[in-house]
């Protein structure tokens, strides 16, 4: 049987009056890429932010568990420590850190220093843009780099669970190409992986299972290639 990684049960978001999340269910298992799709305000970053603890005040029910212990209240250099890794929406790079600070900020529960430098020429080596401006402030960076930097940083810590929040959004077609190609190959390293995703098309090309969320509830689960053959999913996400 496969390990489970990440269980969600029965989670409930309310900001004030409004019901971020109605009741969500959720499982991923070791080395699966798991989607979340939906539209616009579905509720797909609330949820991400609930296992992350990183929600504005506002009333949170229900069970998280990672790796088999309860992981709400967990603080966030905890949750790297546990190997936890996010990528948030708006990438989160420090902007007024160099490239190579930032991917050094990803590694810093490591001490080993040689495979950090290792990492590090690694993901230059796959991004590289990110090594021609490895001395420069990321916040020099375009979106898209910053993307790209956002990603080798949360891969420093050679994470067991990467949550990524619409890696897509903002970017051009060509970059979003890129990153969807680093996230598959990410994957195929046995990293597991839960992605956020509006684009619908790409999240469950490239995903194994997935969730698609509507008003804060699930309305379909499943195998991600045949939710791309769903009519329902096709006509709703996939704009046929
Ligand atoms: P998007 O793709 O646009 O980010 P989403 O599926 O991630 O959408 P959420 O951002 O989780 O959706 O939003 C779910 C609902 O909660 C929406 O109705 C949104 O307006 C509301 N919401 C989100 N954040 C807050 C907040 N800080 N205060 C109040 N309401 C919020």
């Amino acid at each position: 049987m496969s390990e489970n990684i990440l269980s969600i049960a029965g989670l409930k978001v309310a900001y004030g009056g409004i019901k971020a999340v109605k009741g969500l269910d959720l499982e991923v298992n070791r080395g699966e890429l798991v989607t979340l799709i939906g539209a616009n305000g579905a509720g797909k970053t609330t949820t991400l932010k609930a296992i992350t603890g990183t929600l504005p005040p506002c009333k949170v029910e229900g069970e998280i568990r990672y790796l088999g212990q309860p992981l709400r209240g967990t603080a966030s250099f905890r949750m790297v420590q546990r190997k936890l890794a996010m990528v948030p929406e708006g990438r989160g790079v420090f902007t007024r850190m160099t490239i190579h600070e930032n991917l050094m900020m990803g590694a810093y529960t490591r001490t080993d220093k040689a495979g950090i430098a290792q990492d590090i020429e690694q993901w230059f080596t796959v991004f590289p843009r990110l090594k021609e401006r490895a001395g420069q402030l990321a916040g020099t960076l375009s979106g898209g780099e910053q993307q790209m930097l956002a990603m080798a940083r949360a891969l420093m810590c050679h994470p067991t669970l990467l949550l990524l929040d619409e890696p897509s959004m903002g970017l051009s077609p060509i970059m979003v190409e890129k990153i969807f190609e680093v996230i598959r190959d990410v994957s195929r390293q046995g990293i597991t992986i839960l992605l956020v995703e509006q684009n619908a098309k790409l999240a469950l090309q490239a995903a194994h299972r997935a969730y698609v969320m509507e008003s804060g509830s699930l309305t379909m689960t499943g195998d991600a290639a045949g939710m791309l053959d769903d009519p329902r999913v096709r006509a709703a996400y996939l704009g046929e």
